[in-house]
Protein backbone atom coordinates (compact mmCIF):
# COMPACT_ATOMS: atom_id res chain seq x y z
CA UNK A 1 0.00 0.00 0.00
CA UNK A 2 1.31 3.55 -1.11
CA UNK A 3 0.01 7.15 -0.49
CA UNK A 4 0.47 10.36 -2.33
CA UNK A 5 -1.90 13.60 -2.67
CA UNK A 6 -4.32 14.95 -5.66
CA UNK A 7 -5.63 18.45 -5.53
CA UNK A 8 -5.04 17.92 -1.42
CA UNK A 9 -7.07 14.78 -0.94
CA UNK A 10 -5.26 11.98 0.27
CA UNK A 11 -4.87 8.68 -2.31
CA UNK A 12 -3.80 5.68 -1.07
CA UNK A 13 -2.79 2.60 -3.28
CA UNK A 14 -3.81 -0.81 -2.64
CA UNK A 15 -3.29 -3.82 -4.37
CA UNK A 16 -4.76 -6.60 -3.23
CA UNK A 17 -7.42 -9.36 -3.88
CA UNK A 18 -10.43 -7.56 -6.25
CA UNK A 19 -14.06 -8.36 -5.84
CA UNK A 20 -15.85 -7.27 -8.96
CA UNK A 21 -17.48 -8.41 -12.53
CA UNK A 22 -15.72 -8.89 -15.73
CA UNK A 23 -16.62 -6.07 -19.07
CA UNK A 24 -18.88 -8.83 -20.53
CA UNK A 25 -21.45 -7.28 -17.82
CA UNK A 26 -21.43 -3.77 -20.27
CA UNK A 27 -23.15 -5.74 -22.60
CA UNK A 28 -26.36 -5.69 -21.21
CA UNK A 29 -26.75 -2.04 -21.41
CA UNK A 30 -24.68 -1.69 -24.61
CA UNK A 31 -27.02 -4.60 -26.87
CA UNK A 32 -29.89 -2.40 -25.72
CA UNK A 33 -28.27 0.92 -26.75
CA UNK A 34 -27.68 0.01 -29.86
CA UNK A 35 -30.59 -2.13 -31.36
CA UNK A 36 -28.55 -3.70 -34.99
CA UNK A 37 -25.85 -4.20 -33.19
CA UNK A 38 -24.75 -7.93 -32.37
CA UNK A 39 -22.19 -8.67 -29.40
CA UNK A 40 -20.51 -12.75 -30.13
CA UNK A 41 -18.65 -13.26 -26.77
CA UNK A 42 -15.42 -15.72 -27.87
CA UNK A 43 -15.39 -17.52 -24.27
CA UNK A 44 -15.96 -20.21 -22.04
CA UNK A 45 -19.34 -21.79 -19.93
CA UNK A 46 -18.67 -19.36 -17.40
CA UNK A 47 -18.89 -16.25 -19.73
CA UNK A 48 -21.96 -17.51 -21.33
CA UNK A 49 -23.22 -17.93 -17.46
CA UNK A 50 -22.57 -14.50 -16.64
CA UNK A 51 -24.11 -13.23 -19.66
CA UNK A 52 -27.49 -15.21 -19.38
CA UNK A 53 -27.81 -14.47 -16.04
CA UNK A 54 -26.96 -10.65 -15.70
CA UNK A 55 -29.01 -9.73 -19.26
CA UNK A 56 -32.12 -12.80 -18.52
CA UNK A 57 -33.95 -14.36 -21.22
CA UNK A 58 -35.26 -12.38 -23.81
CA UNK A 59 -38.83 -14.05 -24.24
CA UNK A 60 -40.15 -12.01 -27.23
CA UNK A 61 -37.00 -11.06 -29.42
CA UNK A 62 -34.16 -12.34 -31.07
CA UNK A 63 -31.66 -12.40 -28.72
CA UNK A 64 -29.06 -9.55 -29.94
CA UNK A 65 -25.67 -11.84 -27.70
CA UNK A 66 -23.85 -15.48 -27.64
CA UNK A 67 -21.04 -17.02 -26.55
CA UNK A 68 -19.10 -18.87 -29.28
CA UNK A 69 -17.72 -21.46 -26.45
CA UNK A 70 -14.35 -22.23 -27.08
CA UNK A 71 -13.68 -26.20 -26.67
CA UNK A 72 -10.77 -27.50 -25.26
CA UNK A 73 -8.89 -28.51 -28.25
CA UNK A 74 -9.49 -24.42 -29.03
CA UNK A 75 -7.64 -23.75 -25.67
CA UNK A 76 -5.03 -26.51 -26.53
CA UNK A 77 -3.82 -24.84 -29.46
CA UNK A 78 -4.97 -28.33 -30.96
CA UNK A 79 -7.56 -26.20 -33.53
CA UNK A 80 -7.56 -23.29 -35.60
CA UNK A 81 -9.90 -21.25 -33.63
CA UNK A 82 -10.03 -18.85 -36.33
CA UNK A 83 -11.44 -21.23 -38.78
CA UNK A 84 -13.70 -22.41 -36.48
CA UNK A 85 -14.73 -18.45 -35.73
CA UNK A 86 -15.60 -17.91 -38.89
CA UNK A 87 -18.05 -20.71 -39.54
CA UNK A 88 -20.24 -20.09 -36.37
CA UNK A 89 -19.71 -16.01 -37.41
CA UNK A 90 -21.12 -17.11 -41.08
CA UNK A 91 -23.95 -19.51 -39.35
CA UNK A 92 -24.99 -16.36 -37.57
CA UNK A 93 -24.81 -14.07 -40.44
CA UNK A 94 -27.02 -16.01 -42.45
CA UNK A 95 -29.09 -16.96 -39.95
CA UNK A 96 -29.38 -13.01 -38.90
CA UNK A 97 -29.55 -10.70 -42.05
CA UNK A 98 -31.27 -7.74 -39.46
CA UNK A 99 -27.05 -7.51 -37.89
CA UNK A 100 -25.44 -4.27 -39.46
CA UNK A 101 -22.97 -4.04 -36.74
CA UNK A 102 -21.09 -7.44 -35.38
CA UNK A 103 -18.63 -7.05 -32.26
CA UNK A 104 -16.56 -10.11 -31.32
CA UNK A 105 -15.83 -9.58 -27.53
CA UNK A 106 -12.71 -10.58 -26.03
CA UNK A 107 -12.76 -13.09 -23.02
CA UNK A 108 -10.18 -14.07 -20.20
CA UNK A 109 -10.20 -17.37 -22.31
CA UNK A 110 -9.77 -16.21 -25.50
CA UNK A 111 -6.32 -13.55 -24.39
CA UNK A 112 -4.73 -16.47 -22.16
CA UNK A 113 -4.74 -18.40 -25.90
CA UNK A 114 -3.44 -14.97 -27.33
CA UNK A 115 -6.44 -15.18 -30.25
CA UNK A 116 -6.32 -11.99 -32.05
CA UNK A 117 -9.43 -11.06 -32.41
CA UNK A 118 -8.58 -7.26 -34.26
CA UNK A 119 -7.51 -9.07 -36.66
CA UNK A 120 -10.01 -11.69 -37.42
CA UNK A 121 -12.86 -8.54 -36.86
CA UNK A 122 -10.27 -6.99 -39.77
CA UNK A 123 -10.56 -10.32 -41.88
CA UNK A 124 -14.25 -10.56 -41.25
CA UNK A 125 -14.98 -7.08 -41.99
CA UNK A 126 -13.69 -7.87 -45.86
CA UNK A 127 -15.35 -10.86 -46.09
CA UNK A 128 -18.41 -9.54 -45.79
CA UNK A 129 -18.41 -5.84 -46.86
CA UNK A 130 -20.47 -3.88 -47.55
CA UNK A 131 -22.86 -6.17 -45.47
CA UNK A 132 -21.61 -5.87 -42.19
CA UNK A 133 -19.22 -4.20 -40.14
CA UNK A 134 -17.12 -6.42 -37.68
CA UNK A 135 -15.41 -4.26 -34.92
CA UNK A 136 -13.28 -6.18 -31.85
CA UNK A 137 -13.10 -5.34 -28.12
CA UNK A 138 -11.97 -7.20 -24.41
CA UNK A 139 -14.44 -7.59 -22.18
CA UNK A 140 -12.56 -10.03 -20.16
CA UNK A 141 -12.16 -10.25 -16.30
CA UNK A 142 -8.27 -9.22 -16.51
CA UNK A 143 -9.15 -5.93 -16.65
CA UNK A 144 -9.63 -3.88 -13.90
CA UNK A 145 -13.76 -3.55 -13.51
CA UNK A 146 -17.12 -4.07 -15.84
CA UNK A 147 -17.45 -0.83 -16.92
CA UNK A 148 -14.03 -1.00 -18.77
CA UNK A 149 -16.36 -3.30 -21.38
CA UNK A 150 -18.12 -0.51 -22.46
CA UNK A 151 -14.92 1.81 -22.73
CA UNK A 152 -13.37 -1.09 -24.70
CA UNK A 153 -16.03 -1.18 -26.47
CA UNK A 154 -16.94 2.88 -27.41
CA UNK A 155 -12.77 3.40 -27.84
CA UNK A 156 -13.16 0.45 -30.82
CA UNK A 157 -15.75 2.72 -32.49
CA UNK A 158 -14.00 5.89 -31.84
CA UNK A 159 -11.21 4.20 -34.08
CA UNK A 160 -13.90 2.77 -36.46
CA UNK A 161 -15.55 6.43 -37.08
CA UNK A 162 -15.15 8.44 -40.14
CA UNK A 163 -13.59 11.81 -40.40
CA UNK A 164 -15.18 15.12 -40.86
CA UNK A 165 -14.64 19.02 -40.43
CA UNK A 166 -17.57 19.60 -39.36
CA UNK A 167 -18.01 21.60 -35.79
CA UNK A 168 -20.36 19.68 -33.54
CA UNK A 169 -20.70 19.24 -29.76
CA UNK A 170 -20.49 15.03 -28.95
CA UNK A 171 -22.06 13.88 -25.75
CA UNK A 172 -20.11 10.50 -24.81
CA UNK A 173 -21.29 6.88 -22.95
CA UNK A 174 -24.49 5.03 -22.79
CA UNK A 175 -27.29 6.58 -21.63
CA UNK A 176 -31.02 5.29 -21.74
CA UNK A 177 -32.59 6.69 -24.31
CA UNK A 178 -35.09 8.99 -22.00
CA UNK A 179 -32.27 10.71 -20.32
CA UNK A 180 -30.70 11.37 -23.91
CA UNK A 181 -34.13 13.13 -25.06
CA UNK A 182 -34.11 15.20 -22.06
CA UNK A 183 -30.19 16.15 -22.28
CA UNK A 184 -31.01 16.23 -25.99
CA UNK A 185 -33.68 19.38 -24.99
CA UNK A 186 -31.64 21.28 -22.44
CA UNK A 187 -29.04 21.73 -24.74
CA UNK A 188 -31.18 22.76 -27.56
CA UNK A 189 -32.95 24.68 -24.79
CA UNK A 190 -29.84 26.56 -23.91
CA UNK A 191 -28.66 27.55 -26.95
CA UNK A 192 -25.76 25.03 -26.85
CA UNK A 193 -26.74 23.08 -29.71
CA UNK A 194 -27.22 25.93 -31.91
CA UNK A 195 -24.03 27.29 -31.20
CA UNK A 196 -22.18 23.76 -31.62
CA UNK A 197 -23.77 23.65 -35.23
CA UNK A 198 -24.90 19.72 -34.43
CA UNK A 199 -24.77 17.75 -31.63
CA UNK A 200 -24.61 13.74 -31.66
CA UNK A 201 -24.49 11.01 -29.13
CA UNK A 202 -22.28 8.61 -28.77
CA UNK A 203 -22.83 5.55 -29.09
CA UNK A 204 -25.41 6.58 -31.56
CA UNK A 205 -29.09 3.99 -31.23
CA UNK A 206 -27.79 2.18 -34.44
CA UNK A 207 -24.02 1.12 -34.35
CA UNK A 208 -24.60 1.29 -38.45
CA UNK A 209 -24.40 5.35 -38.00
CA UNK A 210 -21.37 5.72 -35.69
CA UNK A 211 -20.97 9.60 -35.59
CA UNK A 212 -17.86 10.98 -37.58
CA UNK A 213 -14.95 12.85 -35.80
CA UNK A 214 -12.66 15.43 -35.99
CA UNK A 215 -10.74 18.34 -34.85
CA UNK A 216 -14.18 20.81 -34.90
CA UNK A 217 -15.47 18.10 -32.58
CA UNK A 218 -15.88 18.65 -28.91
CA UNK A 219 -17.30 16.33 -26.85
CA UNK A 220 -18.44 15.95 -22.90
CA UNK A 221 -18.59 12.90 -21.27
CA UNK A 222 -21.48 11.28 -19.62
CA UNK A 223 -19.89 8.41 -18.28
CA UNK A 224 -16.90 8.75 -15.70
CA UNK A 225 -15.47 5.30 -16.78
CA UNK A 226 -14.40 6.07 -20.28
CA UNK A 227 -10.98 6.75 -20.07
CA UNK A 228 -9.80 4.92 -23.09
CA UNK A 229 -12.45 6.68 -25.54
CA UNK A 230 -11.67 10.07 -24.31
CA UNK A 231 -7.73 9.25 -25.54
CA UNK A 232 -8.81 7.74 -29.03
CA UNK A 233 -11.24 10.64 -29.23
CA UNK A 234 -8.29 12.96 -28.74
CA UNK A 235 -6.26 11.10 -31.02
CA UNK A 236 -8.71 11.86 -33.80
CA UNK A 237 -8.62 15.54 -33.59
CA UNK A 238 -11.56 15.92 -31.03
CA UNK A 239 -10.93 18.24 -28.09
CA UNK A 240 -12.41 17.34 -24.60
CA UNK A 241 -14.35 19.54 -22.62
CA UNK A 242 -13.56 18.94 -18.96
CA UNK A 243 -16.42 19.43 -16.84
CA UNK A 244 -18.37 17.87 -13.67
CA UNK A 245 -20.61 14.67 -14.56
CA UNK A 246 -24.38 14.90 -14.97
CA UNK A 247 -25.44 13.57 -11.51
CA UNK A 248 -27.44 16.15 -9.47
CA UNK A 249 -28.24 19.86 -9.41
CA UNK A 250 -24.94 20.72 -9.20
CA UNK A 251 -23.56 18.05 -11.55
CA UNK A 252 -25.95 18.35 -14.01
CA UNK A 253 -26.19 22.36 -14.17
CA UNK A 254 -22.21 22.50 -14.80
CA UNK A 255 -21.77 19.88 -17.19
CA UNK A 256 -24.54 22.34 -19.11
CA UNK A 257 -22.53 25.63 -17.86
CA UNK A 258 -19.26 23.65 -19.28
CA UNK A 259 -20.63 23.00 -22.92
CA UNK A 260 -22.24 26.90 -23.10
CA UNK A 261 -18.64 28.34 -22.35
CA UNK A 262 -17.10 25.86 -24.72
CA UNK A 263 -19.14 27.60 -27.38
CA UNK A 264 -19.53 30.83 -26.05
CA UNK A 265 -22.64 30.36 -25.53
CA UNK A 266 -23.89 33.46 -22.60
CA UNK A 267 -24.62 31.75 -19.01
CA UNK A 268 -27.81 33.59 -18.45
CA UNK A 269 -29.34 31.77 -21.41
CA UNK A 270 -28.59 28.29 -19.78
CA UNK A 271 -29.74 29.57 -16.28
CA UNK A 272 -33.08 30.58 -17.63
CA UNK A 273 -33.51 27.13 -20.04
CA UNK A 274 -32.74 25.41 -16.36
CA UNK A 275 -34.52 27.46 -14.51
CA UNK A 276 -37.61 25.07 -14.08
CA UNK A 277 -35.85 21.75 -13.94
CA UNK A 278 -33.80 22.94 -11.36
CA UNK A 279 -36.65 23.51 -8.89
CA UNK A 280 -38.05 20.83 -9.97
CA UNK A 281 -34.73 18.85 -9.45
CA UNK A 282 -34.17 20.25 -5.92
CA UNK A 283 -38.01 19.97 -4.77
CA UNK A 284 -37.37 15.84 -5.59
CA UNK A 285 -34.43 15.82 -4.06
CA UNK A 286 -35.86 17.24 -0.87
CA UNK A 287 -38.16 14.35 -0.39
CA UNK A 288 -34.84 12.31 0.50
CA UNK A 289 -32.22 14.73 1.89
CA UNK A 290 -34.10 14.16 5.45
CA UNK A 291 -33.17 10.75 5.13
CA UNK A 292 -29.47 11.26 3.73
CA UNK A 293 -28.36 14.14 5.70
CA UNK A 294 -25.70 13.16 8.33
CA UNK A 295 -25.45 9.74 7.19
CA UNK A 296 -21.97 8.19 7.00
CA UNK A 297 -20.74 6.51 3.61
CA UNK A 298 -18.53 4.18 2.16
CA UNK A 299 -17.82 3.14 -1.30
CA UNK A 300 -15.85 -0.25 -2.42
CA UNK A 301 -14.24 0.73 -5.75
CA UNK A 302 -16.41 -1.10 -8.08
CA UNK A 303 -19.18 0.85 -11.14
CA UNK A 304 -15.93 3.53 -11.33
CA UNK A 305 -19.01 6.14 -11.15
CA UNK A 306 -17.90 6.20 -6.92
CA UNK A 307 -16.15 10.01 -7.54
CA UNK A 308 -19.00 11.94 -9.23
CA UNK A 309 -21.74 10.27 -6.71
CA UNK A 310 -19.73 10.59 -3.45
CA UNK A 311 -19.07 14.42 -5.18
CA UNK A 312 -23.12 14.41 -5.32
CA UNK A 313 -24.07 12.23 -1.92
CA UNK A 314 -21.85 15.08 -0.11
CA UNK A 315 -22.49 18.06 -1.20
CA UNK A 316 -26.23 18.09 -2.09
CA UNK A 317 -27.33 15.62 -0.15
CA UNK A 318 -24.94 16.09 3.59
CA UNK A 319 -23.58 13.02 3.49
CA UNK A 320 -20.25 12.28 5.43
CA UNK A 321 -17.92 10.24 2.98
CA UNK A 322 -15.54 7.96 5.23
CA UNK A 323 -13.91 5.84 2.30
CA UNK A 324 -14.24 6.21 -1.49
CA UNK A 325 -12.49 2.92 -2.92
CA UNK A 326 -11.79 3.42 -6.60
CA UNK A 327 -11.07 0.94 -9.32
CA UNK A 328 -8.23 3.07 -11.02
CA UNK A 329 -8.22 6.52 -10.70
CA UNK A 330 -7.76 8.77 -13.76
CA UNK A 331 -7.15 12.20 -13.38
CA UNK A 332 -7.85 13.72 -16.48
CA UNK A 333 -11.37 12.01 -16.60
CA UNK A 334 -11.82 13.09 -13.35
CA UNK A 335 -10.16 16.70 -13.14
CA UNK A 336 -13.04 18.63 -12.28
CA UNK A 337 -14.83 15.90 -9.96
CA UNK A 338 -11.82 15.73 -7.78
CA UNK A 339 -11.65 19.13 -6.66
CA UNK A 340 -14.93 19.28 -5.65
CA UNK A 341 -14.56 16.48 -3.49
CA UNK A 342 -15.13 17.71 0.16
CA UNK A 343 -11.46 18.14 2.00
CA UNK A 344 -9.75 15.11 3.42
CA UNK A 345 -12.15 12.71 1.38
CA UNK A 346 -10.15 9.62 2.38
CA UNK A 347 -9.56 7.78 -1.78
CA UNK A 348 -8.19 4.31 -2.01
CA UNK A 349 -7.37 3.37 -5.21
CA UNK A 350 -7.43 -0.53 -6.24
CA UNK A 351 -8.48 -3.10 -3.61
CA UNK A 352 -7.21 -5.04 -0.89
CA UNK A 353 -10.63 -6.49 -0.17
CA UNK A 354 -9.67 -8.50 3.10
CA UNK A 355 -8.12 -5.01 4.22
CA UNK A 356 -10.84 -2.86 3.07
CA UNK A 357 -13.40 -5.17 4.68
CA UNK A 358 -11.65 -4.88 7.65
CA UNK A 359 -11.44 -0.98 7.67
CA UNK A 360 -15.19 -0.84 6.94
CA UNK A 361 -16.01 -2.24 10.10
CA UNK A 362 -13.77 -1.13 11.99
CA UNK A 363 -15.51 2.75 10.61
CA UNK A 364 -19.08 0.71 10.74
CA UNK A 365 -20.48 3.19 8.01
CA UNK A 366 -24.66 3.75 8.02
CA UNK A 367 -24.24 3.07 4.46
CA UNK A 368 -22.07 0.81 1.90
CA UNK A 369 -22.09 1.09 -1.55
CA UNK A 370 -20.82 -1.97 -3.20
CA UNK A 371 -20.58 -4.99 -5.90
CA UNK A 372 -23.31 -7.52 -5.83
CA UNK A 373 -20.83 -10.71 -4.15
CA UNK A 374 -20.30 -8.01 -1.07
CA UNK A 375 -23.63 -6.89 -0.57
CA UNK A 376 -25.18 -10.16 0.84
CA UNK A 377 -22.34 -11.27 3.18
CA UNK A 378 -22.47 -7.53 4.55
CA UNK A 379 -26.20 -7.77 4.50
CA UNK A 380 -26.00 -10.68 6.74
CA UNK A 381 -23.54 -8.91 9.19
CA UNK A 382 -26.16 -5.91 9.69
CA UNK A 383 -24.36 -3.70 7.47
CA UNK A 384 -26.81 -1.98 5.35
CA UNK A 385 -25.61 -1.81 1.26
CA UNK A 386 -26.46 -0.56 -2.01
CA UNK A 387 -25.42 -2.37 -5.35
CA UNK A 388 -23.54 -0.37 -7.24
CA UNK A 389 -24.59 -2.34 -10.31
CA UNK A 390 -27.62 -0.93 -9.84
CA UNK A 391 -26.48 2.72 -10.55
CA UNK A 392 -25.04 2.01 -14.12
CA UNK A 393 -28.54 -0.01 -14.96
CA UNK A 394 -30.68 2.77 -13.74
CA UNK A 395 -31.54 6.30 -15.28
CA UNK A 396 -29.56 8.83 -12.78
CA UNK A 397 -28.29 11.44 -15.17
CA UNK A 398 -29.23 15.04 -15.51
CA UNK A 399 -32.10 17.08 -13.60
CA UNK A 400 -35.21 14.43 -13.98
CA UNK A 401 -33.20 11.85 -11.68
CA UNK A 402 -32.06 13.60 -8.93
CA UNK A 403 -34.75 12.46 -6.67
CA UNK A 404 -34.67 9.05 -8.08
CA UNK A 405 -30.80 9.32 -7.73
CA UNK A 406 -31.13 10.46 -4.01
CA UNK A 407 -33.54 7.58 -3.69
CA UNK A 408 -31.43 4.90 -4.71
CA UNK A 409 -29.20 5.72 -1.45
CA UNK A 410 -32.43 6.63 0.86
CA UNK A 411 -34.29 3.08 0.05
CA UNK A 412 -32.26 0.72 1.95
CA UNK A 413 -31.89 3.33 5.17
CA UNK A 414 -35.41 3.68 5.41
CA UNK A 415 -35.73 0.21 4.79
CA UNK A 416 -33.11 -0.06 7.69
CA UNK A 417 -35.51 1.36 10.46
CA UNK A 418 -38.71 -0.25 9.27
CA UNK A 419 -36.53 -3.52 10.26
CA UNK A 420 -35.75 -1.76 13.16
CA UNK A 421 -39.32 -0.54 14.56
S1 LIG B 1 -14.43 -13.01 -19.33
FE1 LIG B 1 -13.21 -13.99 -17.72
S2 LIG B 1 -14.06 -13.18 -15.79
FE2 LIG B 1 -15.58 -12.78 -17.42
S3 LIG B 1 -16.96 -14.55 -17.30
FE3 LIG B 1 -15.42 -15.01 -18.91
S4 LIG B 1 -13.83 -16.15 -17.79
FE4 LIG B 1 -15.09 -15.16 -16.23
Amino acid sequence: MSSATLCDIPVTLERGQREVFCGLTGIVWLHRKMQDAFFLVVGSRTCAHLLQSAAGVMIFSEPRFATAIMQEKDLAGMADANDELDRIVERLLSRRPDIKTLFLVGSCPSEVIKLDLGRAAQRLSVAYNGQVRVLSYSGSGIETTFTEGEDTCLETMVRAAPQTDEQQLLVVGTLPDVVEDQLERLLDACGITEAAGKLAFFPPRRAETIPAIGPKTRFLLAQPFLNATRRALIGQGAVHIPALFPFGVEGTSAWLHSAARAFDVRKERVDTACAAPVARARKALEHYRHTLQGKTLWFMPDSQLEIPLARFLASECGMQLLEIGVPYLDQQTLSVELPALPENSGIVEGQDVDKQLERLHQATPDLVVCGLGLANPLEAQGVTSKWSIELVFSPIHGFEQVGDLAELFARPLQRKLKLAV
